[in-house]
């Protein structure tokens, strides 16, 4: 039976990418060597790295635009405490729109002044802050663009000239978006990008070297950029197995191609969500992420019921985070519209027959 992986994380590839990155395992380009036992400084595993980041340059419009894209291990929760120990100097402010988003500020805290210059606490989250001041004495804003817990993703980047930074795990390369507005964003690979185990950091070169205190070589944005993601062994079968996807992604016509895509999808399960009377939808409707849908049933008793529909049909990874509860269905760029018009039908049946 097909299943329709609706996972938050790690999530769902291409079938195609998932099936050459396997043959590489067995043997890279005809070379008598697996991708895995090949030193990372060859010339087959530098070509790889370098086409990985140019190409990720290539989608966000950044080519040639002073930014650097480099590979890094650590997940996006080790970003939370390199974006403060490379660019915090004084003071930094931070959105609150979540879970990944109070972890990047806890780790903030170790080096400086944070300020939470907006957060959605009060409600559980369900919406993104807007029109809120931000100070002029920051030394960089930090956003999360999509909550993947939650499910909310920020629409419009916020108008200011402090540096721009941004957790973008969850949505990276899925809409059109003006990522020159930031001058760092990062995602943990294996959201929408690859397996887990690589992390994408872009970063306009211009932001960096400004912070008085010394930074651990490791730690160091500078040093990676200067070493082309080579200071240390990349993580090669993520590296690689992410570069594919993003050839995948040119592929299948760019960012632009899979945003019209995305908005199809989430538009056909929110337009079920708000119309079956079995469920409602937890964020505010203008905020809702294309990502990750997050929705309750009306009456918490007919979850086995629901369970048992979906499980039938083959729909996996749907059960809520535990801090919302309820369902959780993610929609990254590899899920086929196919995959959500049979959601819809579970849905549709649950309020037919009960
Ligand atoms: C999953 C996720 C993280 C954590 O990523 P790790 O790679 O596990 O550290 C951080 N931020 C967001 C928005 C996420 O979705």
């Amino acid at each position: 039976m097909k299943v329709h992986n609706f996972s938050a994380g790690p999530s769902i590839l291409p079938k195609e990418v998932m099936k050459k990155a396997a043959k590489a395992v067995e043997e890279l380009d005809n070379s008598g060597l697996s991708l895995i036992e090949i030193s990372h400084r060859s010339k087959a595993f530098i070509q790889i790295m370098d086409e990985a980041c140019s190409r990720a340059l290539e989608l966000t419009g950044l080519q040639n635009k002073g930014y650097k894209a480099i590979f890094l291990q650590g997940g996006a929760s080790l970003q939370f405490l390199m974006v403060a120990f490379n660019l915090l100097e004084k003071k930094a402010g931070y959105v609150n729109t979540g879970t990944w988003s109070e972890k990047a500020i806890k780790e903030a805290k170790l080096f400086g002044e944070v300020i939470e210059v907006a957060n959605s606490k009060n409600t559980n989250f369900n919406y993104i802050p807007k029109g809120y001041k931000i100070p002029a004495d920051l030394d960089y804003l930090h956003l999360t663009t999509n909550n993947t817990i939650f499910g909310t993703q920020i629409k419009e980047i916020p108008q200011t000239d402090i540096p721009l930074i941004a957790d973008m795990s969850s949505d990276i390369f899925s809409r059109v978006f003006d990522y020159s507005k930031f001058d760092l964003f990062y995602a943990g690979a294996q959201k929408n990008m690859g397996p887990a185990g690589a992390t994408l950091v872009i970063v306009k070169e211009s932001l960096l070297g400004k912070v008085t205190r010394v930074i651990p070589s490791m730690l160091d944005y500078q040093i990676h950029a200067d070493k082309e993601s080579m200071f240390n062994t990349p993580p090669v079968f993520a590296v690689y197995t992410s570069m594919l996807n993003l050839r995948w992604i040119e592929e299948q016509g760019g960012i632009e191609a899979l945003g019209a895509k995305n908005k199809l999808k989430s538009n056909l399960l929110y337009k079920e969500i708000d119309r079956n009377s079995k469920f409602k939808g937890f964020t505010a409707k203008e905020d809702r992420s294309e990502m990750n849908a997050t929705f309750n049933l009306a009456d918490p008793s007919l979850s086995e019921v629901f369970d048992t529909l979906c499980s039938t049909a083959g729909i996996s990874g749907l059960k809520g985070h535990r801090s919302v509860g309820g369902y959780r269905a993610s929609m990254y760029n590899a899920l086929n519209i196919e995959s959500i018009e049979l959601l819809v039908n579970c849905m549709q049946t649950l309020e037919e027959k009960h």
